[in-house]
């Protein structure tokens, strides 16, 4: 039988609409939320991940700005900017859009960013919470899974949840979140041996890898929920995931497909972030 298809676009839309209501709240109260996105260099894919990620906010009613740099632009520069933004009360979020190009020091401008207005999740103090259970802003690509999986009532706790990939904003934030949940995690890279071996045991299966269809059917346990998480473009210009959706979806149980599954949810995950970290602030007002 084939697998029930978690959709990630109608989820997302769930989600937002019930974000709006919140931050239409904010509104009146006078507090709109507002998140600024520092985009440096001329990454076409980081260009419109950023043009997306405005459209969105303004669909929520989150103001948003971009501050623009040139490729070739000073690490103080961009500094100097973040020093302004986390000072400026209508801000309540901030992220740079990576990759950075090698001049910078991605730590250096990660950790610059106020710990109170990082809605991405990558600062070390904001890692470091995630990492004791403290989680201040969940990283989006995550979060967004967990709450794929809680929205179609799939149970965590218990289960055998193996996470392909160990990126410090998918995998590792991924494996994290699913501890924290109860599941027996099992993280593979790409020093495991016979990874098979290893996703054929998952109830779980979070694949973010980078590499088109590398998860086939054989490689999944009969009725396993699989998670999606990679974007892949292929030579004739299509997106696909890191799992081969055709074939393994006649063997798992729950499965996101791509475009459609993961991806709007990261969006969604953000807007929700920015609008946490405006009512915070709107809280430390009110005290
Ligand atoms: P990275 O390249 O940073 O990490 C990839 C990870 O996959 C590494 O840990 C690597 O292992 C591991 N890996 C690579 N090949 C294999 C293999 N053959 N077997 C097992 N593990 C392997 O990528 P990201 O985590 O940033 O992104 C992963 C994918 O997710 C990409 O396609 C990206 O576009 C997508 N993505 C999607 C998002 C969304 O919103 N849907 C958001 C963010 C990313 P090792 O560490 O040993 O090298």
């Amino acid at each position: 039988m084939s697998a029930h298809i978690i959709n990630g676009k109608k989820i997302a839309e769930l989600v937002r609409a019930e974000w709006k209501l919140r931050a239409e709240k904010l509104a009146q109260l006078s507090t709109k939320p507002g998140l600024a996105v520092i985009i440096i260099g001329n990454n076409a894919a980081s260009g419109i991940y950023v043009k997306n990620k405005v459209k969105a906010c303004s669909e929520v009613g989150i103001y948003s700005e971009v501050h623009s740099f040139p490729e070739n632009a000073l690490q103080d520069e961009v500094l100097n900017c973040i020093q302004a933004l986390n000072k400026n009360p209508n801000i309540h979020g901030i992220l740079v859009q990576l990759p950075l190009p090698p001049q910078f020091e991605n730590n250096r401008v990660i950790t610059s960013i106020a710990v109170e207005k990082d809605v991405d999740g990558f600062h070390f103090y904001n890692v470091g919470a995630l990492v004791t259970g403290n989680v201040v802003f969940p990283p989006c690509t995550p979060y967004g899974v967990m709450v794929m999986l809680e929205r179609n009532h799939i149970p965590v706790e218990g289960q055998h949840a193996v996470v392909v990939g160990r990126s410090n904003i998918v995998g590792k934030p991924m494996a994290l979140m699913l501890l924290e949940k109860g599941a027996t995690v099992t993280i593979c890279t790409s020093k495991t041996r016979d990874l098979p071996q290893f996703t054929k045991k998952a109830d779980i299966l979070v694949v973010a890898t980078g590499k088109p269809h590398m998860i086939t059917a054989e490689m999944v346990k009969p009725g396993a929920v699989v998670i999606d998480v990679g974007i892949n473009r292929l030579p004739d210009g299509k997106l696909c995931g890191d799992v081969d959706y055709d074939t393994v979806k006649e063997v798992a149980g729950y499965i996101t497909p791509v475009p459609g599954g993961v991806g709007p949810m990261t969006i969604t995950m953000l807007l929700c972030n920015t609008i946490l970290a405006a009512e915070r602030a709107q809280a430390r007002t009110d005290r």
